[in-house]
């Protein structure tokens, strides 16, 4: 149970004034919450930057560029022509030293008669400028009255927001949230906390909401970095929980005779690699151990992780045990349930499918099917780990593509069987640090090694000025009847294109160019289609119907047509390396040779140069990982996005790393001497995870 005193912090956003129920929307995705967002959720939501509004200068004393407070008269209004909105409504204003022109654009009339009344003064808050040699300032953040101007807030965060919520209406709420702070039990280390002289959590977080001079907000200051560590040891501490307290109840081993994974392996059209062979192995050993398994298994995308999971699920199958495989998306779910189906009926195991879509008399079925143990192994989505699901004896959970998962998911889903045996695939190879941050506590075995037969894919990184080549060049493939991947950055054209997205190429609008061009063998899947309607395009290219596949990144996790063998992507510079190497892994899978062709529409950034050029040289997964997180330090505009540690909403890999190695050894002394949170530290720790949501934790120290 959660201690009543975090009670205000877990209220409803809502319930803070000023935030009405239809706000509610609005914050949960800005704060990315699953549910209705709570107080902590904004707590935790920190301000990108601050400005600073303390410069209070004359007129002549003003650099421009900077953003200043004066206090000028207002002397003259010179509203846009009639006919001529584009020409700015300018209001003049001086002070004794000098003078100033205020510029709108599309400004309304009366509203700007209002806020600047000719013959008052008024302070203006902004970024001051040099035009044609004149000051001025263009939209003010601030006119006000001096009155009005005596409560301004000096240092003045600014949120990152969402459409339709101003960034006035989250300081509000964010004040109002800093209210609701409870005095809390010091959960650190006092020596740790004093050799950084980090303040209190309540006092980091006023801090870094209202700080009082721009640098007590910088990320590397001690404020946030408190607040950083805090994430990093909840997270720490979680992990290390789990780790130590998911023993396997006595007698509860999954240990198999081998007899079933000798008839999977009888059905296999191929030989197992070593590094496979190596990783069952380490499975299988985990599986008979006395404590439950808890393995990663990493691989590049077709390194052959779905044949690991395989022999892993025949394992348990010898023990008695069921199986789940659940997938982060429906498409992905019925994928696997299509290439494991065949080999697991050849060795007698029956493979069920379980989503959101499987509804009435089928859904049914397989409810009962996996309540009265008939039905060995089920694949699914996250549909599979939710109430009214429930097991004979599941005995491998097996979870496909973990990035998209987390910490609290494994738990939900441990939870679920007794003697559950944990396995995670990614197919993300991800760096070493990153490795401990997110998997902790896990084992890892990785698939180095790429099935025999596969040739290198050869890449190409082309202008779009030579689009029409390269169709032309489609055209030569389709006729010799190979089978192409055309992905595009958006489904359709975006109605009002944005910085991000300045006239992207849609997948809607190439589908209807290249179908006119090759007619029916082209065909179109993304993210806003039916289920229904997505698998029917894959099992049509599948089956080799369609030729030529126009796709969003729909296709990026798993998709597994090894007979196509070509990818355009088309404004490869708009995707990250990640993605694009995900992309890629697509091709190259069958025993043709591929050609990926990047797409691009210059003049490119040094970053997205850099980042197609990494593409051209190489295909290592774990060498294009590394450059991915060197480069996404530098902070172009794709970079500066994906900066922040997915799952983590305070702590950045760029300032924060060299504490992870610190978070984890005191993660290790807690489970060491009080493994069930008891002491007095403890029970502040379990503060700690609450406020960080890392609370499934708890759960097992309470179970223990
Ligand atoms: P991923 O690691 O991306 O999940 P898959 O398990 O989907 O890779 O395997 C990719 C393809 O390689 C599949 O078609 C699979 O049948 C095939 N495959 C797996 N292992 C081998 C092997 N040892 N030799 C040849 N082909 C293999
Ligand atoms: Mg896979």
């Amino acid at each position: 149970m959660r201690p009543s005193r975090l009670d205000p912090l877990f209220a409803p956003l809502t319930s803070l004034k000023g935030v009405g129920p239809k706000f509610e929307g609005l914050y949960a995705r800005v704060l990315g919450t699953e549910g209705p967002p709570r107080v902590i959720d904004l707590l935790l939501h920190l301000p990108h930057t601050i400005i600073d509004r303390r410069a209070r200068p004359t007129l002549a004393e003003a650099v421009p560029g900077a953003i200043v407070t004066v206090e000028v008269l207002i002397e003259k209004h010179r509203p846009s022509p009639p006919g001529k909105a584009r020409t700015p409504y300018r209001v003049l204003a001086s002070d004794e030293t000098g003078d100033i022109t205020l510029v709108w654009f599309n400004a309304h009339r009366g509203r700007i008669e209002q806020m600047c009344p000719l013959g008052e003064t008024r302070v203006v808050s902004g970024r001051i400028e040099l035009f044609d040699g004149m000051r001025q300032m263009v939209h003010p953040d601030r006119v006000l009255t001096a009155e009005q101007a005596a409560s301004m807030p000096m240092m003045e965060p600014v949120y990152p927001l969402t459409e339709g919520l101003a960034s006035g209406h989250v300081r509000r709420a964010a004040e109002a949230a800093l209210d609701r702070l409870p005095a809390l039990a010091e959960w650190l280390d006092a020596r740790l906390k004093d050799r950084h002289s980090w303040p209190a959590f309540a006092a980091a977080l006023r801090t870094v909401h209202q700080p009082d001079r721009p640098e007590a907000f910088a990320p590397e200051g001690p404020a946030w970095t408190r607040l950083a560590y805090d994430e990093l040891l909840a997270n720490q501490l979680a992990l290390g929980l789990v780790r130590a307290n998911l023993k396997r109840p006595a007698g509860n081993r999954n240990v198999g005779d081998g007899s079933i994974r000798a008839r999977v392996q009888a059905a296999l059209p191929f030989a197992l690699t070593g590094s496979q062979q190596r990783a069952i192995g380490e499975i299988a050993s985990d599986m008979a151990a006395p404590t439950r398994m808890l393995r990663l298994l990493q691989g590049d995308v077709g390194s052959g992780k779905t044949v690991v999971a395989l022999m892993a699920m025949a394992a348990a199958a010898e023990a008695g045990r069921q199986s789940a495989l659940m997938a982060p998306t429906e498409l992905l779910a019925r994928q696997h349930a299509r290439t494991l189906t065949p080999l697991a009926e050849a060795a007698g195991l029956k493979v069920a499918i379980l989503t959101g879509r499987e509804k009435g008399r089928e859904r049914e079925a397989v409810l009962a099917g996996l309540a009265d143990g008939s039905i060995p192994i089920v694949v699914g989505t996250h549909a599979l780990f939710q109430d009214g699901v429930a097991f004979k004896a599941l005995g491998l959970a097996v979870i496909d593509e973990q990035h998209r998962f987390g910490v609290q998911q494994r738990l939900a889903l441990a939870a679920k069987g007794d003697a559950v045996d944990l396995l995670v695939m990614t197919a993300t190879p991800i760096p070493r640090t990153l490795v401990l941050t997110y998997f902790g506590d896990m084992e890892s075995s990785q698939l180095t090694e790429k099935p025999a037969g596969r040739k290198p894919v050869d890449t190409r990184v082309i202008g779009m000025e030579k689009l029409g080549d390269v169709v032309e060049g489609i055209g030569r493939a389709l006729s010799a009847g190979r089978q192409v991947y055309w992905v595009c950055p958006l489904v359709a054209e975006a109605e009002e294109p944005t910085e991000d997205t300045p006239d992207l190429a849609s997948a809607e609008e190439r589908f209807e160019m290249l179908r006119q061009r090759f007619g029916a063998t082209v065909d179109l899947v993304h993210g806003q289609m039916k289920g229904a309607d997505k698998d029917a395009a894959m099992a049509r290219f599948q089956a080799g119907e369609t030729r030529c596949l126009v796709a969003t990144t729909v296709i990026e996790v798993g998709v597994d047509v090894p007979k196509a063998s070509i990818m355009v992507i088309d404004h490869a510079e708009h995707f990250g390396l990640a993605q694009l190497h995900q992309l890629r892994g697509r091709i190259g899978r069958g025993s043709d040779a591929s050609t990926c062709i990047l797409l691009y529409r210059g003049p490119l950034g040094e970053t997205a140069g850099r980042r197609l050029e990494i593409m051209r040289e190489t295909e290592d997964g774990f060498r294009i990982a590394e450059e991915d997180l060197k480069l996404r330090g530098e902070g172009d505009l794709l970079g500066t996005k994906q900066s922040g540690m997915p799952g983590f909403r305070i702590a950045r890999l760029e300032h924060h790393a060299p504490l992870l190695e610190t978070a984890r050894n005191d993660a290790r002394m807690i489970v060491e001497t009080d493994p069930h949170l008891a002491g007095p530290r403890g029970e502040a720790l379990r503060d700690l995870l609450y406020l960080f949501g890392r609370n499934e934790a708890i759960r097992l120290v309470e179970a223990g």
